[in-house]
């Protein structure tokens, strides 16, 4: 059996024949294995989705409780068989219940990792680099200019900023699902013990998180129906991005505009989006750890999956290591 013939790409997403599943389809299939609760990765309306207990969670608070048709629960770290194909789930370190999905047969392991991360996130499992002949990574940050700080530092930024400007209500961007809990608790770990005021989108995922055993700390609505009392000046609030631009923002006192994203190392991105505090915090591996954790699995043959393809795949066979773009469409590197 070869690579190919174990997994390959189909307009729903990559297909394992011989298993007869998807992982992470962008369609609904009969059977789907996904890697965690982002939208592009976890839609709803398969027939059957294996996924780790917190994603499953995810999807249902997103989707309603009857998203898919059956539900199985993956445990990191134990092989279960599908079809004759073994099937097992690592920590991805990208958020909460986030996976790697490896798939083995005769002899031969393909690692598909989703969407990961190695930089600090006290919100999920580390990222654990699996032996494999094939990993399968994406490349949103696949060019050498992607650094990504250390978040610690990103949030001493954001902390001295509250101190020289305390009247100013921060407004932090950050994505509802990952993003927005790491924020707050890497502002815990640096000390901030104060209410944090959060966007109503955020409500049910932050209060999901505290029940896993992530604590968030006080949290508060940033806006109450029918109440005028806003949080008060010199306050943290953390939003959705698409709040961030509407008059939602403008509601709080002098607010100053803060996003937390890796796509904040780009001053274009920072002025387009009128950010005053870029905070470079993100959820995807930079380009450092992407070719540290292709190194760190010895896979001889990498599968690129969607993001700047091309550098990571000349990368690779810089260094004897064989690479191919899979051109999979469907998801998306700018919410991140
Ligand atoms: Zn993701």
């Amino acid at each position: 059996m070869n690579a190919r013939q174990l997994l390959r790409s189909r307009p729903e997403g990559l297909y394992c024949p011989s298993g007869d599943f998807f992982i992470d389809p962008v369609r609904p299939v009969e059977r789907a294995l996904i890697t965690h609760g982002h939208s592009d990765h976890a839609r709803a309306g398969h027939g059957a989705v294996m996924a780790t207990r917190e994603t499953l969670d995810i999807m249902g608070l997103r989707y309603g409780t009857g998203f898919a048709g059956r539900m199985q629960e993956a445990r990191l770290g134990e092989t279960v068989t599908v079809n004759g194909v073994r099937v097992t789930f690592h920590p991805a370190g990208h958020v909460l219940g986030s996976a790697q999905i490896s798939v083995e047969a005769n002899g031969l392991r393909i690692v598909a990792s989703g969407d990961y991360k190695r930089s600090r996130d006290p919100t999920c499992a580390a990222f654990e680099p699996i032996t494999c002949d094939v990993f399968i990574t994406e490349a949103t940050f696949g060019l050498p200019v992607f650094t990504h700080p250390d978040p610690a530092h990103e949030i001493s930024q954001l902390l001295t900023s509250l101190k020289q400007f305390p009247e100013r209500t921060h407004i932090v961007g950050a994505y509802s699902l990952g993003k927005a809990q790491r924020v707050i608790a890497l502002l815990r770990e640096a000390g901030y013990g104060e209410t944090i005021y959060i966007h109503g989108a955020l409500a049910r995922l932050c209060a999901y998180y505290e029940e896993t055993g992530v604590p968030l700390g006080p949290l508060q609505p940033a806006t109450v129906e029918g109440k005028a009392d806003a949080p008060p000046a010199g306050a943290i609030v953390v939003a959705p991005p698409s709040a961030m631009d509407d008059r939602w923002s403008r509601r709080f006192a002098d607010p100053l505009s803060c996003f937390a994203s890796g796509w904040m190392r780009i001053r274009q991105r920072v002025r387009q989006r009128g950010v005053e505090l870029p905070l470079i915090i993100s959820d995807h591996a930079d380009w450092d750890e992407l070719t540290a954790s292709i190194r760190d699995t010895g896979a001889s043959e990498v599968w690129v999956t969607h993001g700047r393809e091309e550098a990571l795949v000349r990368w690779c066979e810089l260094n004897g290591i064989s690479a191919r773009p899979l051109h999979l469409a469907g998801y998306e590197d700018e919410a991140e």
